[in-house]
């Protein structure tokens, strides 16, 4: 009898799902072909899509008013899409808020929302989307979605985080009966809570698990410090929102005996990348966006090599969001085939926040994570922080140890310079402790120019 209700379940959401998405699934079908296409193929298919975007961009919204004289140019036969690209501003968040109006296509027919940007890093930005924008970015998130096993019907498992996100009280119950969904906030949990949710696991035993990578991480520790043996294998695990560390991942698979389907996207754009079964990089929606990796100059760089994430929607006619700086740096795979099949381009691996990395004298990024290797080659110093305010200078504040002299300061420039160039201005500040007094906590590369 509980098997039967569940399969009855599990039919009536796949119904219901159908039905709600209908207006997407065309869509779906069409992003489903697309992956299978050769490299060639989708770079040209992108490069329809960005020039029709760019024109509406140029041709309509104001901000990009100035560029009008060189279309001509921009848009001539046989340029490329980098090409084009290049002739376009980078659009930070700042950007968006000091000139939000003038970003916005006056004539755009489609049915627009607003979306925000995350707030984790400052203030949230404010976008217009227009109905075609969210479509593809709903069926560029099933289509991933598929990838970790999900399909209508199935059950799933959110552990999910911005309460912004969660609906009222009677609403989320509905949701779980029509969809089948379980969603927990992944704030402020106690043992209690996981204990239920380890009970629920259980019980309902969800095919899919999406989840913060973070908290999943923090429930498989927590259950297994309280003795809790494993209780149910999912057919796939989905996590994104923040960086996913190998050692979490390792944790989270060995626990449920599953793989995990590592995933990168932002609220204000959506999904952008996704692993495949081959897990290895990240599947990029090329069809939906255009993603590059930029030196300090906004000029990419070679695959392969790290640099700034720039993302160019392609669908969005409402506020189109050209060249948007993420906040991220990342790698764009050398690899241009993957064993499952896919031409979709991937992404490498993301290596964090712009905040974390130092740019060098030359304009390579380099990872916090990297100049930790100085540590040991400084004499005398008890505790170090790197912080970059403008290109070209750093200001390292140092907390003396015993027996410090000139000589050590001499050597931190020495050292600091073969890192981040030999033009680098170091400039030294001795304090007496180094936490951050916002937060507490002690961050060893800071940097405030983005
Ligand atoms: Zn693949």
């Amino acid at each position: 009898m509980k098997g039967d209700v569940g399969l009855i379940r599990k039919v009536l959401n796949k119904r219901y799902r159908l039905h709600k998405e209908r207006r997407i699934l065309p869509i779906l079908n069409e992003l489903e072909k697309n992956q299978y296409l050769t490299c060639e193929e989708i770079e040209n298919l992108q490069k329809t899509k960005l020039s029709n975007i760019l024109k509406i961009a140029v041709d309509n919204v104001p901000y990009y008013d100035y560029l009008k004289k060189e279309s001509a140019e921009i848009f001539s036969d046989g340029i490329s899409s980098k090409q084009m690209l290049d002739k376009f501003p980078v659009l930070t968040k700042k950007i968006i808020i000091d000139n939000y109006k003038s970003l916005i296509n006056p004539r755009c027919q489609n049915k627009v929302i607003k979306n925000y940007s995350g707030g984790s890093t400052g203030k949230p930005v404010k976008l217009l989307q227009d109905s075609v924008m969210r479509d593809y970015g709903l069926a560029a998130t099933i289509r991933s979605d598929r990838w970790a096993g999900w399909e209508f019907g199935s059950s799933v498992f959110k552990f999910w985080g911005a309460s912004r996100d969660q609906s009222a009280h009677l609403k989320e119950k509905a949701k779980r009966f029509l969809f089948n969904e379980y969603v927990f906030d992944a704030f402020g949990w106690d043992k209690d809570t996981i204990k239920t949710i380890y009970k629920l696991m259980k019980k309902e035993k969800p095919e899919i698990i999406i989840a913060y990578a973070s908290a999943l991480y923090f429930y498989v520790d927590t259950v297994k410090q309280m003795g809790l043996k494993p209780n149910h294998v999912p057919k796939g695990i989905i996590t994104s929102a923040d960086m996913l560390y190998d050692w979490q991942r390792k944790e989270i698979e060995e626990y449920f005996n599953c793989k995990v389907f590592n995933r990168y996207g932002c609220r204000e754009l959506g999904l952008i990348s996704c692993e495949c079964k081959e897990h290895n990089g990240m599947h990029i929606s090329s069809d939906r966006i255009y993603l590059e990796v930029v030196d300090d100059n906004n000029q990419p760089v070679p695959d392969g090599c790290a640099g700034r994430i720039l993302i160019t929607d392609l669908t969005n006619t409402a506020m189109p969001i050209i060249r948007y700086e993420i906040g991220d740096i990342g790698t764009i795979s050398k690899q241009r085939t993957c064993k499952c099949g896919r031409g979709l381009p991937k992404l490498e691996s993301i290596q964090g926040r712009i905040t974390d990395y130092i740019v060098s004298s030359d304009g390579k990024y380099v990872s916090g994570t990297a100049l930790t290797t100085v540590v040991p080659q400084l004499n005398n110093v008890q505790q170090i922080q790197i912080i970059q305010k403008e290109k070209g200078k750093v200001l390292t504040k140092v907390v003396k140890g015993a027996n410090y002299s000139k000589q050590d300061e001499l050597n931190i420039e020495t050292v600091l310079k073969k890192y981040l160039g030999i033009d680098m201005i170091i400039e030294i500040e001795y304090v007496s402790s180094l936490l951050n007094e916002k937060s507490g906590k002690y961050r060893f590369v800071v940097n405030e120019m983005c």
